[in-house]
């Protein structure tokens, strides 16, 4: 039986019940996608059905003001999403939908990934969205490498030509592969549960036990931190926000310990500035004087 074939049988019965599986609509699809860059599944199905509730077309969301959209956006973090996707919502709004996958690239915030999403889920384009967990199964399954890279996107771009079927559901294909990435095929694989045991080039390996996780794998994260914080700068960020969202306007003395109870005026000040700093030139806060608003 043909890879597909097998996935797509494992996928009827193991696949999740996700809100966004429920649409072709291409809004409603770019959502869940933007919601999803860096932001868990579970986490974005509270979110979802709320924002389509509140912005249900590219129309409402075009015309929704920065509050409001940072206002629906909080708790879902990396608040730039939240500005590129009112962008896009009023070029749409503007210019039409897009119709093909190198139309949705033209956009600005839209990359190969997000792009294909939108095809293939909305439109039934034929086209496979290549992301860290479709490149790690297809890179095992069909490149035979333990733990596939960037490089091995366009062997898998090509070699996804024969595997993905012309006919029949083609279009979960990629949702079947996300669903066998996050049960399955994880970064330590199940090969014992997968239905794609005896064609995958890499099962014999795993099998054997004999499989070294590659220190890129297991490295901390090289997000920004300042001098000995417990956290990146993200999340301190999206502190800012929070406080600056909920107080209306605050001082840039007030921020500090808010936001940080380690706060130091003296060792800390330099940092918090250049957060604010570039909150502000992305768009999220205003500064005037020594005051924050939103
Ligand atoms: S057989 Fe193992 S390595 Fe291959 S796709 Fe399945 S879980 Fe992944």
């Amino acid at each position: 039986m043909k890879i597909a074939t097998k996935l797509l049988r494992w996928y009827r019965v193991h696949g999740r019940d996700l809100p966004w599986r429920h649409t072709r609509n291409p809004y409603h699809i770019l959502v869940s996608e933007m919601m999803l860059q860096q932001t868990q599944v579970e986490r974005v199905k509270l979110f979802y059905r709320r924002w389509i509730r509140q912005f249900p077309t590219w129309k409402h969301l075009a015309q929704a003001s920065t509050q409001e959209i940072i206002h629906a956006w909080a708790g879902l973090g990396y608040n730039r999403r939240v500005l590129a996707l009112r962008d896009i919502a009023q070029k749409i709004s503007q210019h039409g939908v897009p119709r093909t996958q190198e139309e949705w690239m033209a956009l600005k915030g839209i990359g190969p990934y997000t792009a294909g999403a939108v095809s293939v889920f909305a439109q039934k384009k034929r086209v496979l969205p290549i992301d860290t967990n479709i490149r790690r199964v297809l890179g095992r399954v069909l490149l035979g490498k333990p733990f596939s890279d960037l490089q091995d996107d366009k062997k898998i771009q090509k070699l996804s030509e024969d595997f993905l079927p012309h006919r029949g559901a083609y279009y979960d294909v990629p949702q079947a592969l996300f669903d066998l990435a996050t049960m399955t095929c994880t970064k330590v694989p199940d090969c014992t549960r997968c239905p794609l045991r005896e064609q995958c080039k890499s099962s014999k390996l795993f099998l054997s036990g004999t499989v070294k996780i590659p220190k890129r794998m297991t490295k901390a994260s090289k997000e920004r931190r300042h001098r000995n914080k417990p956290y990146p700068d993200r999340i301190y960020r999206g502190r800012i926000l929070k406080i600056v969202r909920e107080k209306t306007k605050i001082s840039i003395e007030a921020i500090g310990p808010l936001i940080d109870k380690t706060y130091n005026h003296h060792l800390d000040q330099v940092w918090m500035k250049s957060m604010i700093q570039r909150l502000s030139q992305e768009g999220f806060i205003k500064q005037k004087g020594n005051n924050l608003f939103l």
